[in-house]
């Protein structure tokens, strides 16, 4: 029989493939005796030289792809893998100890890995990790298992894991990865955000799902309804079949509205942008019509990599960008480093908390020579285009201050070195912290614009990590004190002249942008897939009855009794339509 597992929407879709049990590789630290000192030397040295083969193939795969620089990385990882201290350490526990492989290798590695981290180098403590990899890589090897989001598929497959972090979501090799489900994750966790991006369905919050599948198991993966179905019966692959069908064909329908407004039925008009992380995201943003990109999270380009992009290297990726977006206005976002975005080559402190952290502009403020290169690269790709500059995880006016005057610094520079940039660049920050909404009349004297990061907002207002799901029923979009905190916020920014978007997930629930619309937002900025739909809801409400609406809703004390107030009204206004 089937089993069926519901879970949370992370991105949507629909795939039906093998699965992929992705568990990562966990060090041995249980030995086990050997009989057999000459077989064992014999696996180590087979799984020694099948690493060798495999990362001379992506070394190969890399260069052709990305270029030198990148693999670079894996010409290292050969070198290690032929280094004669390292094998022989491990060859040498195995001879004397007369203990397995595995065991032997997850020694050796750990002890060049203390050895590495415990350098102040940064480069050299970048090679622990590297060990790390080899290391594992062998233990795969040794056990005949496949080795990380990195093996190369063959055929087309469904990642199950008990967490992706976002880089490897990025690094997900969407040829053959048909989707991914998670035990762990939200809605709003990085990497559900870079599945909607990248177009690949995604179901998290998977209760006992590694206890549940084996490698190999048909899958059917229900992204709309949040399920997987593992061994699906025949009845049940034809039923999802025609569910597939269905969806492509609304897909087909919404695109008629491409090139079309997003005006409501009384003529009010509201820009809908895209959220991209990299130039990859820029086809389906221009595909799905958006008017802008409303946050561009470059801190995806500081990842999957050993060291910072320099300013030539961003420059490049922006004015792409700008160029592409041909005079549609578009908000780079300055690196928001931290939280569940970590970088092994910066060093960061290790933190019991870190999104209350050291995160975001208050990385930046605090090392001014990576800020400055990236707002010198924005400001130099500001020439050929619409950018605009915005701050993340604002807090205080003094950081806009500073920001804002680090700012001036650079354009100061780039003006006596002749230098051509946007000298009238509009700057924002992203409202996303409760200090900073309540404030919001103060910081709009500072900037030109704000941007509501509800999912932050929301986790530092309900005290609720965004990443975990054993709270994620607090995780409350519609608790009336956000509903009213942000309604403070539009009505500050506008009363100082001011415009403000939303570019948090709450942007693309359809519930929730016709109460922010009603609030008076002007922008919502989300995912690109999901800016036709929302623009077919534009076009099919009126701005006065959702103004009404949200006077209505802003009376009750819950957010069920919220929602069902809107539920219900919906349902009213979309009978008028019909
Ligand atoms: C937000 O917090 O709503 C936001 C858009 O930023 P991020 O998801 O990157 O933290
Ligand atoms: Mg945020």
């Amino acid at each position: 029989m089937s089993i069926f597992i519901q879970g949370t929407v992370a991105s949507n879709g629909y795939a039906l493939a093998e699965a992929m049990i992705y568990r990562g590789i966990e060090f041995e630290l249980q030995a086990h005796e050997i009989k057999n000192t000459p077989t064992e030397l014999h696996r180590l040295d087979e799984a020694i030289a099948t690493s060798i083969q495999q990362v001379t193939a992506l070394r190969n795969q890399t260069l052709e792809s990305l270029g030198s620089q990148e693999a670079d990385i894996f010409e290292a990882h050969i070198y290690l893998l032929q280094d004669p201290e390292f094998i022989g350490a491990i060859k040498n526990l195995i001879e004397t100890q007369h203990v397995h492989a595995e065991f032997c290798v997850s020694k050796v590695t750990l002890q060049y890995m203390q050895l590495f981290e415990g350098m102040i180098d940064d480069y050299m403590k970048q090679r622990g990790s590297d060990l790390r990899d080899i290391g594992q890589r062998i233990i795969a090897n040794l056990r005949k298992e496949p080795y990380g989001l990195t093996s190369l598929l063959q055929i087309p497959i469904i990642l199950v894991a008990r967490e992706l972090s976002p880089s490897d979501t990025i690094r997900l090799d969407l040829r053959h990865v048909k989707g991914f489900i998670t035990e762990e994750g939200g809605q709003t966790s990085h990497s559900a955000i870079m599945a909607r991006s990248r177009g690949i369905p995604a179901v998290v919050g998977l209760s006992n799902l590694l206890e549940n599948i084996h490698e190999g198991d048909l899958l059917l993966l229900d992204g709309v309804a949040g399920t997987v179905m593992i061994n699906p019966t025949y009845e049940e692959q034809n039923d999802f079949e025609q569910r597939v069908r269905d969806f492509e064909n609304e897909r087909v329908g919404l695109m008629e509205l491409k090139n079309m407004s997003s005006t409501t039925s009384d003529k009010h008009s509201i820009e809908l942008a895209a959220n991209i992380s990299g130039l990859a995201d820029l086809p389906s943003v221009i595909e799905q019509g958006a008017e802008g990109i409303g946050l561009f999270r470059t801190e995806f380009l500081f990842m999957n990599r050993t060291s910072l992009p320099d300013e030539e290297e961003q420059f490049e990726v922006y004015r792409q960008v700008a160029e592409r977006m041909t005079g549609r206005p578009i908000i780079i976002r300055t690196f928001d480093i931290g939280g569940d975005k970590q970088l092994d080559y910066l060093d960061l402190p290790y933190e019991d908390n870190p999104f209350l952290g050291y995160r975001a502009i208050r990385i930046s403020l605090d090392r001014p020579e990576l800020f400055k290169t990236q707002l010198r690269a924005i400001l130099r790709a500001s020439h050929y285009g619409n950018i605009r500059i915005m701050y993340p995880m604002i807090a205080t006016v003094e950081e806009v201050r500073l920001a804002n005057q680090m700012c001036a610094e650079v354009k100061q520079d780039l003006i006596q070195q002749g230098i051509p940039f946007h000298p009238q660049i509009e700057v924002g920050i992203m409202i996303e912290i409760p200090a900073a909404a309540l404030l919001a009349n103060q910081l709009a004297k500072e900037v030109d614009f704000f941007s509501l990061g509800t999912n932050d907002l929301i986790q530092y207002m309900m005290a609720c990590d965004r990443m975990n799901p054993h709270v994620s029923n607090l995780y409350q979009p519609f608790h009336p004190s956000i509903l009213t905190i942000i309604k403070q916020v539009i009505e500050a920014a506008h009363q100082s002249g001011k415009w403000v978007g939303v570019c948090g997930e709450m942007a693309s629930d359809p519930l929730a942008a016709q109460l922010l619309i009603g609030m008076g937002i002007d922008e919502l900025s989300m995912n690109a897939s999901q800016i036709l739909p929302i623009r077919r809801m534009i076009r099919t409400t009126s701005f006065t009855q959702l103004q009404q609406i949200v006077k209505t809703s802003l009376s009750y004390a819950t957010s069920d009794e919220v929602k069902a107030h809107l539920h219900a009204e919906f349902a009213k206004l979309q009978k008028n339509v019909n």
